[in-house]
Order: structure tokens, then C-alpha cells, then sequence
């Protein structure tokens, strides 16, 4: 049987979607348009009684762009990461002020979580987590989550060396799937899935459609650029994300983010993006594998 078939009767969805996607890339100004559709979206699969989570980077995007004003009176921050950091408090509360009144639009209720790594780490705050999640799920709500970048020490270009960081939405989101036991998780990109290569440096990379098994071969395709430099995702990211999905016994798609209306494709068992195909491992921990990622 066709695995795309499979994805129509999906019960419990993570969509992720990164800062490229939700601005104008000409001024790094919300993109309204795609925002509201990909609200409409979202509510629609919740309408069909799927459960929805969606990961929603953009905190600093958009509060760099809020606070600019004051940043060009003032002069230099503190320190980079302090200004990103404040940057990621005002911008969280914008983004969401934003998500809540187009949610609103459909009568749908939005929760925010902001997670860091000891969200999943600590047994006691997994269990937390896990139990609001699926509170708020049996409530028909659909939870927005962030990683809590105020808190988490967040660096650029991230080295996962901090005790509190996931550091980038793609293996956070991947992360969220396993708490929430999602069946598929959808990452929403400026790419349209995975190649042999980077589409951006080599004209030949071929376009993958779907990976029934994650090998070494296809972690190893996957390069450290989108071409994007506003989120901090890059394919290789994608693949840590593509190995907890699929380990823990989700699906999951890589998809192109230029028309978000692509859920509703995808959802229909339609050719689109890269399908990651799950391989549950029996002994697969998620606190030992999230551990493991972070060391150095
Ligand atoms: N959490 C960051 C933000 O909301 C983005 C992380 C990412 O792009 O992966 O700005």
C-alpha cells in the first residue's frame, strides 16, 4: 500500500513552522496573509476532529522588529544574547497576540508552552508537560509552542552547549510529537524537502520523496544550510528531528511553506514534500537520545 495513503487517517498532528516562513523576506515584516491561512488551515484539521499542535518560531523575528526604534536611540545592547533575549520577550507576546485573534476568527482556542530542554529532561516537568498537552488536546485547544528563548541560553549559531537550550524548533518540534504521541509531524520550511545535496550549491541534487528507513546515507545528506538565514534550522536539524519522529512511531513531512494550504495536500495522501516513513524502536529514548545530541 501507498504510505501517502496512510496519511489521511492521522489522528494527532504537529505542524512546525519557522521564522523564514512567517515573514516578508524583503523586510522581515509579518506575513499576514500566510499567518491567517495557515490559522484556517490549522482550524480546518481540527474542525475534522484531528488534534492540532503547531510550533511556531518568530519570537525574536519579530520582536528585533518591534523594538528597532528604540534599539537605533539607545546604541549597542548589553550583550548580543541579552538583546536577543529581549528581543524574544516582546516578540513571543506580539506573536501571540497575533495568533490568538486569528485563531479567534475561527472560534478556536490557542494555549501557549514554552519549553526548554529540562521540559524534557526532568521526569517531573516531562510529566507536567505531557499532562497539559493532553488536557489541552482533550479540550479541542490547539497549543502554540515556542522553545522559551528568555530563559534558554540561545546562541545564533547555536552550539548546543547549554545546560537549558534545545535550540532550534525543528528537533523541538520533534521533541513536542514525542511527548504528545503525535502520529505525524510537519515541518514547514523554505525548502521543499530533502535532496541528495544542497539545491543551493549543487544544480544535480535530486529531489527525495520519500525515506522508508533513515540510514546513515540519508543523515549524511543533510547539509547545515537552508539558504534561510532568519530561523536556525538547516537540514541537519531536520534529520535529528526526522530520527526522534520516526524513532518514537510518527511519520513525518518536510514541506514547503510558500502555499500552507500544502497541509491539506499533504493530509490528503498527496505526492508533496519529503515523507519520512516511522520505524518505531522499541528501546528508543527520547531523554537519552535528547541527552546524547547535546554533548560535546
Ligand atoms: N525559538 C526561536 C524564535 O522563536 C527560533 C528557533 C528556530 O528558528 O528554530 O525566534
Amino acid at each position: 500500500m501507498n504510505h501517502r495513503e496512510l496519511l489521511k487517517d492521522k489522528k494527532r498532528i504537529v505542524v512546525k513552522i519557522g521564522s523564514s516562513s512567517l515573514q516578508h523576506a524583503q523586510t522581515g515584516d509579518l506575513d499576514y496573509i500566510k499567518l491567517e491561512k495557515l490559522a484556517r488551515e490549522l482550524c480546518d484539521i481540527r474542525n475534522q476532529g484531528k488534534d492540532v499542535v503547531l510550533v511556531s518560531s518568530g519570537a525574536i523575528a519579530v520582536g528585533k522588529k518591534a523594538v528597532n526604534p528604540y534599539t537605533e536611540m539607545e546604541g549597542k545592547p548589553v550583550t548580543p544574547l541579552a538583546f536577543k533575549q529581549a528581543c524574544a520577550a516582546v516578540g513571543q507576546a506580539r506573536l501571540m497576540m497575533t495568533y490568538q485573534k486569528l485563531f479567534a476568527e475561527y472560534n478556536q482556542i490557542v494555549a501557549q508552552i514554552l519549553m526548554t530542554k529540562n521540559t524534557v529532561v526532568d521526569d517531573m516537568n516531562r510529566f507536567n508537560a505531557h499532562n497539559t498537552f493532553t488536557e489541552l488536546l482533550k479540550m479541542g485547544i490547539i497549543p502554540i509552542v515556542n522553545e522559551n528563548d528568555t530563559i534558554a541560553s540561545y546562541e545564533i549559531n547555536y552550539e548546543k552547549d547549554s545546560d537549558t537550550l534545545i535550540g532550534d524548533n525543528d528537533t523541538l518540534s520533534a521533541i513536542v510529537a514525542a511527548l504528545v504521541e503525535a502520529d505525524l509531524l510537519i515541518l514547514l520550511s523554505d525548502i521543499d524537502g530533502l535532496y541528495t545535496d544542497d539545491p543551493h550549491a549543487n544544480p544535480n541534487a535530486e529531489f527525495i520523496s520519500e525515506v522508508e528507513k533513515l540510514t546513515e546515507e540519508y543523515l549524511n545528506m543533510g547539509k547545515a544550510s537552508t539558504g534561510s538565514n532568519v530561523g536556525t534550522g538547516g537540514m541537519n536539524t531536520k534529520m535529528a528531528a526526522a530520527r526522534i519522529a520516526t524513532g518514537m512511531g510518527a511519520d513525518m513531512v518536510i514541506a514547503n511553506s510558500r502555499d500552507v494550504g500544502i497541509l491539506h495536500r499533504i493530509l490528503d495522501g498527496r505526492q508533496e514534500g519529503t515523507l519520512f516513513a516511522a520505524n518505531r524502536e522499541e528501546n528508543f529514548d527520547l531523554k537519552e537520545f535528547v541527552n546524547s545530541i547535546y554533548k560535546h
